[in-house]
């Protein structure tokens, strides 16, 4: 046994050194020549790499079409676990291949007058730690087991074979371990291709008809990655309500069960409008921000921004608009709330903590917030610890007192994008192809622009009665608002009339 340690040890340490020094330096003129290294490279290890995050040369740069990019982030396959999300919880079934390893190749362009341009790796760390290197593990990686297209096996596809008949097959012709989900995948993407960049383009092509912005992004394979889009009506609602956005998540909207995430406006009759769409091929902050930024050529600036508490959507409005503050939704907070109390104290308990905390989200007194604070410690001490980590240390994002000068227009939850999701998923399912999803999605929302001018219509023509006192003023702006603006306005004045002052 010793004598394997004393062996081996030096060995192994030896491989690794002898793999970083041959990487690390090395340079390519041309970035299919980088690819072929890194190919060779995983196979020879059982290692696979994936692009975690790249920037594209800008186009006219001189070496554009050969090296393509300004620098490129290679991790491990089964590397660093991105920062948690709140949507685990509501797709308890995803896996993921994420175990932590550090791995990592980083290559950046170089220019010299002797060499020209150059695609240089500056960084590979190349020993993998907490999952197996060996043949079998690398056949299995989702990337290994896809099909190669191939006409053959695209007529054979096409056919009624059985599939794990068909499986078998392809297995053998294209040496490689295919599941029956493979071929499953495979099918589907043989009736609509729009998971390559070229079906996507033809979508894209598609819409982009009078001003519509698209933003699509696709991996250095040429794998989807997103499709962000604004039509002529969403750009028009978005310029004309620019205060607050409402941002979520809906799943289960097409066959490639990619993410579709909507952000909408308050229209000045109170009603959400949808100013962005995007499917997403998974919901990193990268991905999000991304996607996001098309906002940013209309609207620099939103003041507020509703989610639940989806780390990954936070994450990327900061990047995007550090300006704007970030609300969390006040429905998904309390839900929080009361799973933690329930599974964690005495139900009595658990409803007086509950009744505290909520009269913390609503009190506009700062020193009430500090009391309350005080008053859940002492009822009960354990708790402490959740409320400071989870809550106290953002209560900018949830608590009244902390946002006393924002007019959030009642909003409180994310309840518009909610049921405008419920709505959609009436049309849409796991079974509508991207392209049949997105043209379907263009008619839901032109019938809801109907919809909403035809009531906004018998909103001026019929007469409203106020909950609030008629005063001169009001009635001036009831004649120049809309009924949902006269409301917000002789709420905002009843607000100022409760509000002690100085004059100094
Ligand atoms: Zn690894």
């Amino acid at each position: 046994m010793a004598f394997y340690i004393i062996i081996n040890y030096p060995l192994v340490t030896f491989t690794i050194i002898y793999l970083k020094k041959n990487m690390e330096g090395k340079s390519f003129t041309n970035f299919t020549e980088f690819k072929e290294f890194i190919k060779k490279h995983e196979e020879e290890q059982h290692v696979l790499f994936v692009t975690s995050g790249s920037k594209k040369l800008i186009s006219g740069h001189p070496a554009k079409e050969s090296i393509q990019y300004e620098w490129l982030k290679l991790v491990c396959k089964q590397g660093r676990a991105t920062k948690p999300t709140s949507s685990k919880g509501i797709r308890p079934n995803q896996r993921s291949w994420k175990h932590d390893c550090g791995a990592v190749i980083r290559a950046v362009i170089r220019h010299s007058d002797v060499t020209g341009y150059q695609f240089v790796i500056t960084k590979a760390i190349l020993s993998h730690e907490n999952h197996p290197t060996d043949h079998l593990t690398a056949l299995v990686y989702p990337e290994n087991r896809r099909i190669k297209p191939d006409e053959t096996v695209n007529l054979m596809v096409g056919t009624k074979i059985p599939q794990s008949e068909l499986r078998q097959i392809i297995s053998q012709k294209q040496n490689k371990c295919v599941l029956g989900k493979d071929v499953e995948n495979y099918r589907k993407k043989l009736k609509d291709p729009c998971t390559d960049s070229e079906g996507v383009e033809k979508i894209v092509n598609s819409i982009k008809v009078g001003g519509v912005m698209v933003k699509y992004g696709v991996t250095p394979e040429n794998e989807f990655l997103y499709l962000a889009y604004m039509t002529k009506e969403m750009i028009g609602s978005l310029k004309a309500n620019k205060t607050i956005l409402i941002i979520d998540c809906t799943y289960k909207v097409n066959e490639y069960l990619f993410p579709l995430l909507n952000v909408m406006c308050i229209d000045a009759n109170g009603n959400g409008v949808p100013v962005l769409h995007a499917f997403v091929r998974n919901e990193s902050i990268e991905i999000l921000a991304e996607c996001l930024s098309v906002l940013h050529d209309v609207c620099v600036e939103p003041q507020i921004f509703f989610v639940d508490k989806d780390f990954s959507e936070i994450g990327a409005i900061k990047q995007c608009f550090p300006q704007s503050l970030i609300r969390l939704c006040s429905f998904h907070t309390m839900t929080a709330v009361k799973k933690y109390l329930n599974t964690n104290v005495s139900k009595e308990l658990s409803n007086k903590i509950f009744d505290l905390f909520k009269e913390q989200s609503y009190t506009l007194s700062e020193e009430a917030f500090e009391l309350l604070k005080v008053d859940i410690i002492s009822a009960c001490p354990s708790v402490e610890s959740y409320f400071q980590n989870n809550w106290w240390s953002i209560s900018d994002m949830w608590a009244a007192c902390r946002n006393t000068d924002v007019a959030s227009l009642h909003i409180t939850t994310t309840n518009h994008v909610e049921s405008y999701h419920s709505r959609i998923k009436k049309h849409l399912d796991s079974h509508t192809t991207l392209s049949v999803c997105v043209t379907k999605l263009l008619l839901f929302d032109s019938d809801l622009s109907k919809i909403k001018s035809a009531q906004h219509h018998i909103h001026k023509i019929t007469k409203h009665y106020s909950t609030l006192p008629d005063t001169h003023l009001l009635t001036l702006y009831k004649n120049i608002l809309t009924p949902f603006g006269a409301e917000l306005v002789g709420h905002q004045i009843s607000l100022f009339k409760r509000c002690n002052y100085n004059i100094v």
